[in-house]
């Protein structure tokens, strides 16, 4: 069986579901390879069973470190949605199962091959090669990214990180595979809204029902029409789209963000959940608690809101968008997880080398810049000023995407292999 495969399969079947998250329990089946290699480690403890893992090979110096940045904690899967056991890391029909197996076990063990490829070569690097697996990374990173580049910043300074976000898929264009790069992501703007109003019986209705006035301000904030907004990543990911979405040629011969916007509409596109995520600030109202009971006027009402912002907008200057929308002066606005979204840029050399690299290895792949939706443990290099890709060489089909977060998570075992494969030349490439 292919190393990984066995790796892989055993790391599965160690349950890190955040929360709790049990990370500890994760970090010491990887340091226990890093001991039977001869691998310099060390680890952190944020709270009790809170564990991330650093392990170095020192290069040269000749450039700033490459963090190869994962992390252990997965989501929570219930057994009654999964036609295998989530924790049982199977290998059956070709494929490695559980949770964890694309998000981001999977992909952590294409680093952690590359990361033992290069030790066992007994080259040396140009430059420190780290390899990082973090806990806490599902739940915000609290207890883990944020918590190390916090207490511990001397460990984790470096020139490039590769992190989760970026995939090979298929079926996404036509005819073609595309391949995701991931230098930017949203940034999440989670926020608790509050109303106080006066009670009575519900036979008498007033006009300071709490529940009446938090919905209606509601009304008014999810009907507002948030404009499309052009970044430098999504302006490259739709000119490189445009060579097979032929609809976008205007957008390709002229450049300008007002032609893709119109496009975009006029496509029918932006119904598109993903894409239109990827060009908006985005409103999604998913919590909303009053009342206990029928015949009683709610003095209290509570809603919470998930916004996602594009990078370049401003945690501050949404906020007060939220509120003027809202236009209802006795609504509180409390943050619950807030922080601008992130970006790196796209001419360094490192990330040519990786760009170059998909395209060596995939011929014919369209190799595309994505924004990601969600938000990692990116933001926490990028907002020091260090560059983080989103990367995973490896292709998979609409399907298997859905099964991130979903039901079935699973890997192909022939995706794994040419995943590893591929990582191990391209960190050699980064370390030349
Ligand atoms: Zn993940």
């Amino acid at each position: 069986m292919h190393e990984a495969v066995d790796i892989l399969s055993r790391y599965i079947r160690i349950n890190t579901t955040n929360p709790p998250g049990n990370e500890a329990a994760g970090a010491r089946f990887l340091a226990d390879i890093f001991e039977r290699e001869g691998i310099e480690y060390r680890t952190y403890e944020s709270d009790p069973g809170r564990v991330s893992i650093r392990a170095v090979i020192h290069g040269s110096g000749a450039k700033e470190p490459l963090i190869l940045l994962n992390h252990m904690d997965v989501v929570p899967a219930d057994p009654a949605g999964f036609s295998f056991d989530p924790f049982g890391g199977d290998v059956r029909d070709g494929y490695v199962c559980g949770r964890g197996a694309l998000d981001m076990k999977g992909i952590a063990v294409m680093q952690f091959m590359a990361f033992l490829a290069l030790k066992r070569s007994g080259a040396r690097p140009c430059r420190d090669l780290i390899f990082l697996a973090t806990a806490d990374e599902e739940e915000g990173g609290g207890k883990g990214g944020e918590f190390l580049l916090e207490n511990h910043f001397d460990d984790f300074r470096a020139g490039v990180v590769l992190n989760e976000g970026g995939y090979g898929i298929a079926g996404m264009v036509p005819d073609r595979v595309a391949m995701l790069i991931a230098p930017a992501e949203k940034g999440p703007c989670w926020l608790r809204l509050t109303r106080r109003g006066v009670p009575g019986h519900g036979s008498a209705p007033h006009a300071q029902n709490a529940l009446e006035r938090m919905t209606r301000a509601l009304g008014r904030l999810l009907a507002a029409d948030l404009p499309v907004i052009i970044t430098p990543t999504t302006a490259a990911y739709f000119r490189d789209l445009a060579s097979v979405w032929k609809f976008l040629a205007p957008y390709a011969e002229d450049g300008r963000p007002e032609t893709l916007a119109r496009l975009l509409g006029e496509s029918g596109l932006l119904g598109i959940p993903a894409l239109n995520a990827m060009v908006r600030n985005t409103i999604s109202l998913n919590m909303l608690a009053s009342g206990s009971k029928i015949n009683m006027i709610p003095d209290f009402a509570e809603a919470k809101l998930d916004i996602r912002l594009i990078p370049g907008q401003k945690v501050g200057d949404f906020i007060s968008f939220v509120k003027e929308t809202l236009a209802d002066d006795e609504i509180m606005i409390e943050p619950i997880l807030a922080a601008d979204a992130s970006a790196s840029a796209i001419d360094t050399d490192d990330f040519i080398v990786l760009r170059d690299a998909l395209q060596e290895h995939f011929p014919g792949s369209l190799v595309l810049l994505s924004l990601l939706s969600g938000f990692s443990d990116s933001r926490f290099f990028r907002e020091r000023g260090i560059p983080v890709y989103g990367f995973c060489p490896i292709v998979i089909t609409m399907d298997e995407l859905s099964t991130i977060h979903g039901n079935d998570e699973r890997i192909s075992v022939g995706a794994l292999a040419r995943g590893c494969e591929v990582y191990e030349d391209v960190v050699r490439r980064l370390c030349k």
